[in-house]
């Protein structure tokens, strides 16, 4: 008999930004192990031509997925996410809070205020809503997983993407303070932080060769990573595999933080 242990079949998986990119690759393997997925972005249409998709490969095997497009940085956009979640698959087991913005790439001296709060807004706030709208079901049947998609960026200094870093350092102490506040409740909550990944958000750091070999020639595995290897620790932290894992941050990066 097949083990059940990366097994998520009748589970309901919500992951935000999940149209392209890690998101993405996060939903489709999640339903490949037998989830309801809800993909979800703002652009309607994307999402949708993303479940036709997953739906066509799985071909009413245990798996699926729905579309429901919401703007995360509107808390009532969050509210209805979650209530037709609710109402189309049921109560959500896993929640993958993975969109996130970087609109501003430069010193925090001249960081103006709108990005500094667009930036907090939707790599935090909205993290944080997601949270508290999921873990009343959660809570209730005593039993759920809650990632947040955080980065290698807020374990470091940077010259570049301060108010960022500043944001994903932020959403592994929100996981720390969510692992404290849920575990007597079984609710495991985890942060997963990629290092460079080849999606559109990173294009600029490795669309030319020679700034991608600038930036990975020291790293052990002296390459760039793919949406896909980041599946597999959310697949992990959803499943039975990861039942006695809360709190941690895992750092999904080719070795670079290392070297
Ligand atoms: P991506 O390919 O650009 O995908 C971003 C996703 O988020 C898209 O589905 C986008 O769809 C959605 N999104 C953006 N703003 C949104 C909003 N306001 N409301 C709802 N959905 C929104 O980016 P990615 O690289 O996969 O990034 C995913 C996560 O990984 C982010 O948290 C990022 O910080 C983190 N990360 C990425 C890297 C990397 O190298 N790629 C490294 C470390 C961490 P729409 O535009 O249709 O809304």
């Amino acid at each position: 008999m097949a083990s059940k242990l990366f097994d998520l079949t009748g589970k309901v998986a919500l992951v935000t930004g999940s149209s392209k990119g890690i998101g993405k690759a996060i939903a489709e393997e999640m339903a490949r192990h037998g989830a309801q997925v809800v993909i979800s972005s703002r652009k309607a249409d994307v999402c949708q031509q993303v479940a036709d998709d997953l739906n066509a490969e799985l071909k009413g095997e245990s798996g699926g997925a729905v579309a429901i497009p919401a703007h995360v940085g509107q808390r009532e956009e969050l509210e209805r996410l979650v209530a037709e979640t609710r109402e189309r698959l049921g109560p959500v087991d896993s929640l993958v809070c993975n969109a996130a913005v970087n609109p501003y790439y430069g010193p925090m001296s001249e960081l103006p205020d709108s990005a500094l709060d667009k930036i907090l807004g939707i790599n935090i706030k909205s993290n944080h809503w997601l949270a508290q709208l999921v873990l009343p079901d959660m809570i209730e049947r005593k039993d759920g997983t809650i990632m947040i998609v955080s980065s290698v960026g807020g374990l470091r200094g940077s010259r570049e993407l301060g108010a960022y870093c500043i944001s994903k350092a932020a959403d592994v102490q929100l996981v720390r303070n969510l692992a404290v506040e849920n575990g007597p409740h079984n609710i495991r909550v985890n942060a997963i932080s990629p290092g460079l990944i080849r999606t559109d958000f990173a294009r600029a750091l490795w669309e030319n060769p020679d700034i991608l070999k600038r930036r990975t020639v020291g790293d052990p595995l002296q390459r760039i990573g793919e949406p896909e290897e980041v599946a597999g620790i959310a697949i992990y932290l959803a499943s039975a595999a990861g039942s006695f894992t809360t709190g941690q941050n895992f750092v999904i990066d080719g070795g670079s933080t290392i070297a």
